[in-house]
């Protein structure tokens, strides 16, 4: 494992991270989750992912008793929330990004996660009805408080990044560190072309997620929907609708012919792929079996990709991004 700093920050994260979205708390049991976490851990992962979200704070509640149960020294590892879609509960000012929200679900991450600090605090989404300043000072007065180590956001456009940043500057207040934003060989723009500038000014990190595309970027989609996939349930109809086209199963199929021949397996090319962007601080991996967190940890052993199967893979997702004009 290696660990890359978090853009410009002096915190590092190992290059594969592990988060808990939909599995934790609601498709696997307890028992797996403490699995997954502790093999995760063995293999250099220093960073998990989380959110007040997932699960309506079950996740967090899960998480928390593992890292209780398992007891690793807090020095060696990094623990993240998100604020902004709330527990699920949603009368006024139980989701957002006011700072009594902000603030409170704070408090509630720690209680969860049994931590006394959040490493990593990130606004889940862009709040268009909250003035930025708010959020801003109180991410920066949570950080004082010692209550969060960096703040960060997920899915804010380059120029609310920016925006935030320039408050930041303006009042001596401390900058969001890292954006949490979909990356993966079907959804590029953000990371390619959206955030360009920002690496070399602020020195944006980013910790990306869906690298497999919610599991798309295997094989178990070739066929049939397996019973016990993601995509097969209810909650997520939004997502198979959106994601299980037959155009994407064909290049993944495709692309399963290149990961052949290099000795690699498609879930394991499609993190490769992800892990090559230089701009990529952290690829979030999920998994519900560990066989498959085994898998996609044993990416690292693989020799690099070759400029000739990079071109090939190229060629078969035609998606380039236009580089910008900077
Ligand atoms: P992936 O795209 O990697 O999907 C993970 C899922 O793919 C697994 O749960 C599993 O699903 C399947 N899978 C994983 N590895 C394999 C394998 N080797 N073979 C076959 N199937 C495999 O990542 P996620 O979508 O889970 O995102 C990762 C993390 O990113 C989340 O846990 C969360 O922490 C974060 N995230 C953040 C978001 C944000 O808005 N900030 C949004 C979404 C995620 P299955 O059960 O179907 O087998």
């Amino acid at each position: 494992m290696e660990y890359r700093y978090l853009g410009k920050s002096g915190v590092q994260v190992s290059e594969l991270s592990f988060g808990s979205w939909i599995t934790f708390g609601n498709q696997i049991g307890d028992d797996i989750s403490e699995r997954l976490m502790q093999i995760a851990y063995d293999r250099g992962v220093n960073f998990f992912d989380n959110a007040e979200i997932y699960a309506n704070g079950q996740s967090e509640i899960v998480m928390g008793k593992i890292l209780k149960k398992l007891n690793w020294d807090r020095t060696s590892y990094l623990i993240s929330s998100k604020v902004y879609f709330g527990d699920g509960r949603k009368k006024p000012n139980q989701t957002g990004l006011s700072r009594k929200h902000i603030v409170e679900a704070c408090h509630a991450a720690l209680t969860r996660l049994q931590v006394d600090y959040l490493d990593l605090f990130f606004c889940h989404r862009p709040d268009k009805k909250v003035p930025m300043h708010e959020t801003v000072r109180t991410m920066n007065h949570l950080i004082q408080q010692g209550k969060i180590l960096y703040w960060g956001t997920s899915e804010w456009s380059a120029l609310e990044v920016m925006e935030a940043h320039m408050i930041a500057e303006k009042y001596g207040l401390i900058g969001p560190v890292m954006e949490q934003p979909q990356y993966n060989m079907f959804h590029r723009e953000k990371i390619e072309v959206e955030y360009s500038k920002l690496y070399s000014t602020v020195g944006l990190g980013t910790t990306i997620w869906s690298p497999l595309a919610s599991g798309l970027l295997t094989t178990k989609y070739f066929d049939k929907v397996p019973d016990d996939a993601r995509l097969t349930r209810e909650e997520l109809d939004w997502l198979k609708d959106r994601s299980l086209t037959p155009d994407r199963i064909n290049m993944a199929k495709e692309l399963n012919v290149i990961a052949q021949e290099i000795d690699y397996s498609l879930p394991q090319l499609a993190l490769r792929w992800c892990l090559d962007n230089p701009n990529v601080s952290t690829v979030i991996l999920g998994a519900s079996k560990t066989s498959q967190l085994e898998e996609n940890l044993d990416t690292l052993d693989k020799e690099p990709l070759t400029q000739d199967v990079i071109e090939r893979i190229e060629s078969v997702l035609n998606n380039k991004p236009i580089p910008p004009a900077w």
